[in-house]
Parts: structure tokens; C-alpha cells; sequence
């Protein structure tokens, strides 16, 4: 059982105002496994405050202070990636294979900055005009439980990168994964005041960062409803603002697609992260002509996805992160049933043979079509729709249907045909053929999904203001 009692201010672990206790559970046996301290307004206060304080030194550093503090950082966050892991496991029910790569990349992220901040110029001549690029002030990064760690450091590192000093609101669920950051970057000797991280509720410490005037832009990771209140609470300061939300992503088979090859990344695409990624690719589109033959494959290949412990090396689909969002899953495998989709494969209750934990029967919904609710809105669980389509106009226009524009997937044994189609896709990021992510690409999504983009110099450009100079 691990307390966390205190957060991160000024360069110091303190005591907060706020007395509230959060219980934190571990997903795959429903105990409780820690508690933590949750801060309130005044703790955000105290913390903005502090920011504000270190911006005018930190801003003022070079690349290369900047890129030996970012350094100590990284070396810092590696060395506790064992201990992380464990958290990951243990807090979110992260499967092993998936944890492994979850505890990586918050070193991984900081690794980036500092190549992005290598490569970067602060000043760009732009005809007679000096173009000075200037830090923009202080930002507040809000994190979701889903990749925390990783959010953090990634969110971090940029704005630090940048010249911006920072307060972060960590998900209050994961905080035993922010409690082994914060350790990490206290031992980085990070200079006082540009990092600050105030563990509380989205509604008290979220909305103070949201609406107080000393904080000059936001980047957000979290649901869409949160993201546009985050805008609207920004509006009377006119903050900067960064979201990344949610997403109802495309996986378009193409009629030319090899079977197995297009069901082991349509299924890969749709179950990452035990279905709880915002780019997970939640509606598979088939070929009319072909769907017996890919309801066949698929239905196959899901009776052998093991779901369940996620301290077995087997397991690929672990528990769902909360009973709120086991239940809510459950609503809507109820929900696809009431609106006429075929269950293929799964359904409601905890997989066979387990009793606790939240786990959930990956669920394949087949001839859905795109106006259900099952294929609108973001599910967040291992729960996928089959939709099929005529030609690939239509499966184009299928595809473009959503609020959302996160990701897409395209499968075709035509590469050149495969590009083609993607190019047509309205998504921050459109995949062809493989599920890999370049780190140093910029990352963000349409419409719904968000607003600007994180990830390389775009994600740089977010914490800085172009001033322009002209010398008569
Ligand atoms: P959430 O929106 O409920 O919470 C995200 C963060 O916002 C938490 O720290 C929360 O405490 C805080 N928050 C809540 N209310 C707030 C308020 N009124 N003001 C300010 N902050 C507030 O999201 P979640 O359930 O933690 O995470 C899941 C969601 O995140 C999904 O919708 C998923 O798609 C999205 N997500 C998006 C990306 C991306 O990169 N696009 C990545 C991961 C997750």
C-alpha cells in the first residue's frame, strides 16, 4: 500500500492545501493499492505562481543549458523505466508486452526533444525581418491516465525545450506513475520553478489552470468534452492551446487486400492498448464482396487473443483502467446489440473463467452500419464494428463520416493504390500497410480530434511566439 502525500512545487515536495484522499486501484484484482493527497486551488496557485517566478531565467538559457538539463532528465527517467513498468502494470493493467513499451518512451520522448532542439532555429530571417522565436510563457500540461508517464515527459520536455517553464496536471488515477517521474526529474536537478506537477481533480486543479491570466497556453491530452471546455475556459485570457482528443479512427480494407496480413493489423490497430488509445482503429471497414471471408479470419483470430491477467507474457488484452469504464464498455456491447449489429465475436461479462477484475471479451460487431452510435463514438475498450462497403468511393466516404480525425489505417496488396487512398482520408495521420509511429513526425488530429500538432518542430513552434524585428 503506497501513500503519496505531496506534491511538486518551487523545487520542493510539500504538503498541500487540499486534504482530499484519492484510492487507487489495482484493475486486474479490484484492490486498493495506494492512496494519494489530492491538491486544490490555492496548491495550483502557489505552483503557477512558482512558474512564473523561474520563466524569466529559464527563458533566457541557451540550448546548450537547456540540452544539459534535458540530458540529466533523460538519464534520470531511464534509470527508473524497471520501476515504472511495474506501475504501469500494476495502476493501469497495462499487459507486460505493452508495458514494456509504455515504460520506455517517456525517456524516449525526452530523447526527441532534445534532437528537435538540436536541429532548431530560434531565429529565421524572413526578408528584411528578423524572426524571433520566443518562449511563450507559462504552460500547463493536463495529462489523461492512459500514458502518463509518457504524456508528461513528452509534454515536458518540449515546453522546457522551448524555454517555457511548466505546471502539469497528471491524471489523478495514475499518480504512483507521477510519483516515480517526479523523483526522476527532482534528482535532474531541474533549476527551481520550471517544473511543477499539482496531482489533483480535472474540475479544481484542471479548471484553475485553465482560467488563471499568469498561465499563457495549455496542451491538453484527453477526451473531446474535456478539450472543448478547456477552450472555453481559456477564451477570456486567450490562451494557446493544445489538444489532442479523441478519435473513432478508420481501418479501410481494400479489395486487394491479403487476409491474413490485413486481419493481424486491423485487429493489432483495434485492440492497442487494451482498446484504451485515442487512436485505436475502432471501425473496420471490409469489402461487401469479401465479408464472409473476413468475418471468418477475424472471428478466428479473436477466439485467440488471450484477455485477462496482465502479468502474463501472453495476455494481450488487459483489464479496462476503472469499474467506470468497465461498465461503460459494457453499455455499449448492450448498445450494439440494441441497434441491430451483428455480435460476431464476444459480448458482455469478464472474459471466461474470471470472476474480478475489469476485464472485458474482445468484441467484434459485424453489418453495422456508420450512423450507430457503436460506430460514432469513441467506446474506449476492446470493442470493434465491422461496416461494410460497396467501392472504394464509398469506403472513402465511410471513412470521412466521423467527428473525429485522428488516425486511419489503409490495407491493400497495391501499395501505390494504398497511398492513393490514404491521401484521401481526413486524419492527422494516415498509416499504409504497418502500425509503425515516427516519433519525430508531427501528431495530432482533425476536426474533433484536436488542435495543433505535438511531436517534432511542430510541437516546438507550439510553445514559442514568432516576434518579428526590423532595424531601420
Ligand atoms: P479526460 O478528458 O477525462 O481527462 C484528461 C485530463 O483532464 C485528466 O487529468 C483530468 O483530470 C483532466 N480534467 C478533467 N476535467 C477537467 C476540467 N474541467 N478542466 C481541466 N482538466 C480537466 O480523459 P481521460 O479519461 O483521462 O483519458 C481518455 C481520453 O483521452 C480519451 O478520450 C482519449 O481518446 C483521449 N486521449 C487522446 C490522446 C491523443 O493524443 N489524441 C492520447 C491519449 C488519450
Amino acid at each position: 500500500m503506497q501513500h503519496i502525500d505531496k506534491i511538486y512545487i518551487n523545487g520542493e515536495f510539500v504538503t498541500p492545501h487540499g486534504s482530499e484522499r484519492f484510492e487507487l486501484f489495482n484493475p486486474a484484482t479490484e484492490e486498493i493499492i495506494g492512496t494519494v493527497r489530492l491538491a486544490d486551488e490555492e496548491d495550483t496557485r502557489c505552483a503557477i505562481a512558482a512558474a512564473k517566478a523561474a520563466f524569466p531565467a529559464w527563458s533566457q538559457t541557451s540550448k546548450t543549458q537547456r540540452i544539459d538539463v534535458l540530458k540529466r532528465m533523460h538519464a534520470a527517467i531511464v534509470e527508473r523505466e524497471a520501476a515504472l513498468r511495474e506501475a504501469i502494470v500494476t495502476e493501469y493493467g497495462a499487459p507486460v508486452s505493452r508495458a514494456d513499451w509504455m515504460a520506455t518512451y517517456p525517456g524516449d520522448a525526452i530523447l526527441e526533444a532534445i534532437t528537435t532542439l538540436e536541429a532548431f532555429d530560434f531565429e529565421v530571417q524572413a526578408g528584411s525581418a528578423q524572426v524571433v522565436m520566443t518562449p511563450v510563457g507559462v504552460a500547463g500540461l493536463i495529462t489523461p491516465w492512459n500514458s502518463n508517464a509518457g504524456f508528461i515527459c513528452n509534454k515536458l520536455a518540449t515546453a522546457m525545450a522551448a524555454g517555457c517553464t511548466a505546471v502539469i496536471k497528471p491524471s489523478e488515477m495514475s499518480a504512483i506513475q507521477t510519483q516515480i517521474v517526479t523523483e526522476a526529474l527532482h534528482a535532474a536537478e531541474i533549476p527551481a520553478g520550471v517544473l511543477n506537477i499539482v496531482t489533483g481533480r480535472g474540475e479544481v486543479v484542471g479548471a484553475e489552470i485553465t482560467r488563471h491570466p499568469d498561465i499563457a497556453k495549455i496542451s491538453f491530452t484527453g477526451s473531446t468534452t474535456v478539450g472543448k471546455g478547456i477552450v472555453a475556459g481559456g477564451a477570456a485570457t486567450l490562451k494557446r492551446v493544445t489538444l489532442e482528443l479523441g478519435g473513432k479512427s478508420p481501418t479501410v480494407i481494400l479489395d486487394d487486400a491479403a487476409v491474413g496480413q490485413a486481419v493481424a493489423l486491423a485487429l493489432a490497430a483495434g485492440f492497442m492498448n487494451s482498446g484504451q488509445a485515442c487512436i485505436a482503429g475502432t471501425r473496420i471497414l471490409v469489402p461487401q464482396s469479401r465479408l464472409s471471408e473476413f468475418e471468418q479470419a477475424i472471428a478466428l483470430a479473436v477466439g485467440e487473443i488471450q484477455s485477462g491477467d496482465p502479468r502474463d507474457p501472453a495476455t494481450v488484452i488487459g483489464p479496462m483502467v476503472s469499474r467506470k469504464q468497465w461498465e461503460r464498455v459494457q453499455s455499449y456491447i448492450r448498445l450494439g446489440r440494441e441497434e441491430g449489429a451483428t455480435l460476431l465475436t464476444g459480448g458482455e461479462g469478464r472474459p471466461a473463467g474470471m470472476t474480478k477484475g475489469w476485464c472485458v471479451k474482445p468484441t467484434v460487431f459485424t453489418r453495422a452500419n456508420n450512423q450507430m452510435r457503436i460506430a460514432r463514438e469513441e467506446i474506449f475498450g476492446p470493442v470493434l464494428v465491422l461496416i461494410p462497403y460497396e467501392d472504394e468511393a464509398q469506403a472513402v466516404a465511410i471513412a470521412n463520416d466521423t467527428t473525429y480525425g485522428l488516425s486511419a489505417l489503409v490495407l491493400s496488396g497495391d501499395r501505390a493504390r494504398g497511398q492513393r487512398v490514404a491521401r484521401q482520408i481526413d486524419a492527422g495521420r494516415v498509416l499504409v500497410n504497418t502500425l509503425i509511429h515516427e516519433p519525430k513526425a508531427p501528431f495530432g488530429g482533425l476536426k474533433q480530434s484536436g488542435l495543433g500538432r505535438e511531436m517534432g518542430r511542430w510541437g516546438m513552434e507550439a510553445y514559442l511566439e514568432p516576434k518579428t524585428l526590423l532595424v531601420g
